[in-house]
């Protein structure tokens, strides 16, 4: 293990070389690095089908075409975000003037998940050169064929001083946070957050967590039943339910509640066939683990529609429980997997109070076109972010930092947030030398002025 010791230094040592400041030199990074995506672009669809049985469609919409929109954005912008910000300065300070920069913390590393591999390896990877860092990515072990790919990719594109991919599970993630890192940038579950944020404050290295949690969908009376119901399914059943945002439950109100799940059966069939298990395009359950869990969820409430599984492809249909609540093994955790249980609800008052005695959500979203009823959910609700009549989309806006809160993580990123992520805010007043203003100074018992 004293290989990953000596992984930071060589980092270490490259980042005070100072070469990674220079704007010129991330610009070329992240061309690079953008050249290397388009020119590879077959292969990553290869090895997300082989991993995660994704369609091209989904590769391309959910994971390359995602970390393209990123470098371009992030290209763009990135003199601009660099520049030192003047910001205001108090008539207490007169004379001078003050402004924030953007440095780099030094040696990152950058723990990912399986769901989106190849993303969720490389959107922070694009944060952490824009602002100056050098990275160790430890990719997901649940998606080997994908891992090795970053892995030869990144070795061809960067020297190990500046990029490194290490790959393993549990043990290997552990040995490199207890290494001396100067930030740290984990994507994940729960119960493993904690543990990266207590490896953390033995240093009291800065952390990002991306985390996860049950994410509610509330659909109102009022709400276009036709397009909740399309947008719930496609936010839902993408990636098979296995994405941190997805919609995890739905909250519909008792008097649309028949007509919705109709609506929303015949979304899903026009989405994925009457036959789910029988589209190549619908992507699998990552591990047997993962399948076996889900499998469980199974027996719960009623099954309005789907249920059906495939043991050895480890596919699940599209499966939407009814008669659920609170106390169902279902309703314990995240259910990251093809399975959506539907609760009722006569009040608003008690989806407030369903949500509000869980974790604070990492997404919500709400259908509904009434004004007083969105303000009430969002000023009543703590959550990371969501979206109003839609789901999943703030998540792929490079305007909006994406993010949870408590339990659903520390911290945001995407666009100028991503850059953030990665920069400490080093504030700075610059004082004139012309005039010294004397009333911060003590006054001396004998009324000489100590300067
Ligand atoms: P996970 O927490 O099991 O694993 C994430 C990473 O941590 C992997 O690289 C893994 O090797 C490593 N790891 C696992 N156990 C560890 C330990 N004990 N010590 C140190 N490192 C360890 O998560 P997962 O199953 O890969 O992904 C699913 C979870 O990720 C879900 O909870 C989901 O909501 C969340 N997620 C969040 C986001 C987000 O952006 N907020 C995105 C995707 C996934």
């Amino acid at each position: 293990m004293g290989g990953y010791q000596t992984l930071v230094r060589k980092q270490r040592e490259f980042f005070q070389s100072g070469k990674t400041r220079e704007v010129s030199f991330r610009v070329e990074m992240l061309e690079k690095l953008k050249r290397a995506i388009q020119d590879n672009e077959k292969e990553i669809m290869d090895v997300l089908k082989i991993d995660l049985n994704k369609s091209e469609f989904e590769a391309y919409s959910t994971e390359i075409g995602i970390v393209l929109e990123e470098i371009g954005f992030t290209l763009k912008r990135l003199r601009s975000w660099m520049k030192p910000k003047k910001v205001r300065t108090p008539i207490t300070h007169f004379g001078s003037s003050s402004y924030i920069y953007s440095e780099p913390y030094g040696v990152s590393l950058i723990i990912s998940p399986w769901n989106y591999p190849f993303q969720l390896a490389l959107v922070p990877l694009i944060g952490a050169i824009s602002a100056g860092n050098t990275a160790i990515i430890k990719p997901s072990e649940y998606t080997p064929e994908t891992s090795d790919f970053m892995e030869r990719l990144i070795a061809r594109l960067y020297p190990e001083e500046f990029v490194s991919v290490v790959q393993g599970g549990v043990e290997a993630s552990q040995e490199l946070l207890n290494q001396n890192i100067d930030y740290i940038f984990f994507t994940g579950s729960v119960p493993v957050g904690k543990i990266v944020m207590e490896a953390a404050s033995k240093n009291l290295t800065p952390v990002t967590l991306e985390l996860g949690g049950k994410s509610p969908c509330i659909v109102h009376e009022d709400a276009n039943l036709k397009l909740a119901a399309k947008r719930i399914a496609w936010g839902k059943f993408t990636n098979a339910g296995q994405t941190c945002i997805a919609p995890d439950y739905v909250y519909v109100h008792e008097n649309i509640r028949t007509e919705f799940l109709e609506e929303f059966k015949k979304a899903v069939h026009h989405l994925y066939g009457e036959e789910p298990l029988k589209n190549e395009n619908y992507t699998h359950i990552v591990s047997e683990k993962h399948f076996n869990r889900l499998k469980m969820f199974l027996e719960d409430g009623e099954t309005f529609m789907g249920g059906q599984i495939d043991s050895t492809t480890l596919a699940m249909e599209p499966t939407v429980l009814t008669d659920i609540s609170w106390e169902d093994p279902v309703m314990k955790d995240e259910i990251f997997g093809p399975i959506l249980p539907v609760m009722e609800y006569q009040d608003l008052d008690e989806v407030i109070d369903g949500v509000y005695q869980h974790p604070h959500p990492l997404a919500l979203y709400l259908f509904t076109a009434e004004k007083n009823i969105q303000s009430e959910v969002l000023s009543k609700i703590s959550f990371g972010g969501g979206c109003i009549n839609d789901t999943v989309y703030h998540f792929v806006s490079p305007y909006l930092p994406f993010g949870g809160v408590k339990s659903s993580g520390i911290g945001s990123y995407h666009g100028k947030g991503n850059f953030d992520a990665f920069s400490h805010k080093k504030s700075i007043v610059k004082q004139t030398n012309l005039f010294d203003i004397p009333f911060r100074y003590p006054t001396m018992k004998n009324g000489v002025k100590r300067i």
